[in-house]
């Protein structure tokens, strides 16, 4: 449901294009290893709710998140399907991820302590993934730990295996040696868990690829994958350009004062860009906390009536303004386009990205709250419930 905010700034959410993007995934992987769909963070701002009930209607097998709460969200929204917990849950979160299902990641044998004596009372053991770091420098067990901790979720009632994972530093996947390396860790670990038996069990799924590994062509693919940018039509870098990807996203708005400035006039904090000529500036109800960073100030650009028209003056918290003098017809209303297409024009987040010095990641992940999301699509999910949006 459309709420009244939408007519200040939306995005449009193209979930074709994110199963267009999964059927491109699932060519590069072949038949065999199941997706799971990364859907923290909202969906990378593209929302997680419609995301999920769509990804699993085109392909992936389940979802993976960050956080226990994030899990349950989905849960309560009618996500049946598998649901990973990729962070660690603690303690005392563990018993309501149980009930509900969802699954989760043991990143120590110190937690894994504190989750089997929180889960043990239940009716149902915690079905958990053990977590290697192989050269991330973060959550996981070190590669001479990992066998300990497999036998120890073996051993315990409360705990039951459900996978077994690793995370790539190198965010262009295979291209680095780095990557290689970490795969290699994690096989001989594999094979000597597999050696004692510690990986039988129903259902136990190696994962170890994200978007870079599977672009890059990273071998093997395990049981899963673990997709995230790549099925929202970005390239984790540069050089893992992928030309089937199709963007999932835009940001529009529209224009609600125009302001006629003399030669000379200021526009926004710092007065840092002046009318060097009589001008017409069209103001945007979007600013920062919308998601269009700060530093594209001066320096970034809209599309209007299918230009391209530069960002003049500060972006500040709520506003955006825009040079309009040479466009003809922009009135009250006119639509702009933030991020997505407009004509033969179009504004990527890669493009916005490199603009600002960051990674896609951040720019998709800023895009606030005050945005509303809109969902587009021809074809409603079959597998699973109707898209509560
Ligand atoms: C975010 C994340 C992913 C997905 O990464 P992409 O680069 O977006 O594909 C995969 N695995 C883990 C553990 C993650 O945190």
């Amino acid at each position: 449901m459309r709420s009244v905010d939408s007519s200040r700034a939306w995005a449009e959410v193209d979930l074709d294009a994110m199963a267009s993007n999964l059927r491109v995934v699932r060519e590069r992987i072949g038949p065999g290893p199941a997706i799971l769909l990364v859907a923290k963070a909202n969906a990378y701002g593209h929302g997680a709710i419609a995301v999920a009930h769509h990804a699993l209607g085109a392909g992936a097998a389940g979802i993976a998140v960050t956080s226990c709460t994030e899990a349950l969200e989905l849960r309560r929204a009618g996500v049946r399907a598998r649901l990973v917990v990729l962070g660690p849950v603690l303690g005392e979160e563990a018993p309501f991820a149980v009930r509900a299902g969802v699954e989760f990641a043991l990143p120590s044998l110190e937690l894994a302590q504190a989750v089997a004596q929180a889960t043990e009372p239940l009716a149902r053991p915690a079905r958990v993934h053990v977590k290697v770091d192989t050269g991330l420098g973060r959550l996981g067990v070190p590669p001479d730990r990992a066998l300990d901790l497999l036998r120890f979720v073996r051993a315990s009632p409360g705990l039951e295996l459900a996978g077994v994972l690793t995370h790539l530093a190198a965010p262009d996947g295979g291209l680095s040696r780095s990557a290689k390396r970490q795969l290699a860790r994690f096989d001989r670990i594999l094979s000597e868990a597999s050696a004692e038996g510690l990986l039988r069990g129903r259902d136990v799924w190696v994962h170890a690829l994200n978007s870079a590994g599977i672009l890059s062509g990273l071998e093997p693919h395990y049981d899963a994958v673990r997709v995230g940018i790549a099925a929202f039509g970005m390239s984790p870098d540069a050089r893992l350009a992928e030309q089937r990807l199709r963007p999932v996203l835009s940001v529009r708005t529209r224009v609600v004062h125009l302001a006629s400035l003399r030669r000379g006039d200021g526009v926004g904090y710092g007065g840092t860009w002046t009318a060097a000529r009589p001008s017409r500036v069209a103001v945007l109800p979007v600013g920062y906390d919308d998601g269009v960073n700060w530093r594209l100030s001066g320096k970034g650009s809209v599309l209007l009536a299918g230009r391209r028209v530069p960002i003049v003056g500060r972006v500040s918290m709520d506003y955006t303004t825009v040079d309009v003098t040479d466009v003809p017809g922009v009135e009250l209303g006119t639509h702009a386009t933030l991020i997505g297409r407009d004509g033969a024009e179009e504004i990527r987040i890669e493009e916005l990205a490199a603009l600002v010095g960051t990674i896609p990641y951040e720019v998709a992940c800023s895009i606030g709250n005050r945005v509303t999301r809109t969902y587009v699509t021809q074809r409603p999910s079959l597998r699973e419930a109707p898209l509560a949006v």
